[in-house]
């Protein structure tokens, strides 16, 4: 019989798959402590009555597959049925699932920009000068994410230093809060040559360690400046449009949409909507909202 585990290792493992999910890692093999101690008393070899010929590490049975979403059972993850050619395999030391959920629990924002390295895992790094990985708070309230770094950005490593940063920061003080108050960053860390928009392979790739800020930053509010950090954050299609200034969810928390601010630098009018989205957040945050005060 399967041992119940806590509720809070639950929740941990939860979050744990969810986050490989996010890493697009959707098969687990059975713990391998778990395996090197069931191996000890089990025959490396197949039995001479096995009746399979070739490995075959893709069946069904011997591989256990997360649904897109995964929801965490009861009991302890256990696969049912190991094949014989598998138990074979040698054992490698790394760590556990469950130590690998402690790991989670302590990521900090100096792990994740170690781990993001000197990246090369897009095309983007081609053409890039400087990572723009994030600045702000390490514990802000509020996380603004934005598309991707334009040419200033790339230039000094720091996201929103452009026109649309400069329109960012009034905002942000139009709320009551400096720069340094809340976490600013983007859906991808490189800039796209000549500004285009960052392609399905680039945000697929980057998006995992944007996941993980958030994760590690625990903000309130998120404030998905523009579409593409909207259908990022949402995993939806659907035109910014349609549900702009709306309260919606990202892994439990609250997240809303508004225009970038690059838009806004070319549709000036769209920014008493813009006023009125970052008034909602404000009324969340307890940030007192001044007569007179406005994006201008
Ligand atoms: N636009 C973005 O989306 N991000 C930046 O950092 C700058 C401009």
């Amino acid at each position: 019989m399967a041992e119940r585990i806590s509720e809070t290792l639950q929740k941990k493992l939860s979050d744990r798959l969810g986050f490989y999910a996010d890493l697009g890692i959707q098969l687990f093999y059975r713990d391998r402590g778990t395996f090197a101690a069931a191996d000890s008393e089990r025959p490396l070899e197949p039995p001479a009555n096995a009746t399979f010929s070739t490995p075959d590490l893709q069946k069904e049975e011997t591989l256990v597959k997360l649904p897109a979403k995964p929801v965490l059972q009861k009991t302890a993850p256990v696969v049912t049925t190991a094949s014989p050619k598998l138990a074979s395999l040698p054992v490698i030391a790394g760590p556990s699932l469950f130590e690998a959920v402690d790991r989670i629990a302590d990521d900090t924002l100096l792990k994740i920009r170690e781990d993001l390295g000197e990246c090369t895992r897009c095309k983007l790094h081609r053409a890039r000068n400087k990572i723009v990985f994030g600045d702000g708070n390490p514990k802000a309230e509020l996380v603004f994410v934005g598309e991707g770094p334009g040419a200033d950005e790339d230039a000094q490593g720091l996201p929103f230093v452009g026109r649309a940063g400069k329109l960012l920061t009034q905002m942000i003080e139009a709320m009551g809060l400096q720069r340094k108050d809340v976490y600013i960053c983007n859906v991808v860390k490189c800039r796209p040559p000549e500004n285009r928009q960052p392609e399905e392979d680039e945000v697929s790739t980057c998006s995992p360690f944007l996941f993980r800020q958030i994760d590690t930053i625990a903000p309130k509010v998120i404030v998905c400046l523009g579409a593409v950090a909207a259908k990022t954050l949402l995993q939806t299609n659907r035109g910014i449009s349609q549900f702009r200034g709306e309260w919606l969810e990202f892994r439990g928390r609250k997240l809303l949409a508004t225009y970038h601010p690059a838009y806004l630098l070319r549709n000036p009018p769209a920014k008493s909507e813009v006023w009125k989205d970052l008034q909602k957040v404000m009324a969340v945050l307890g940030l007192e909202v001044k007569k007179g005060k406005s994006v201008s």
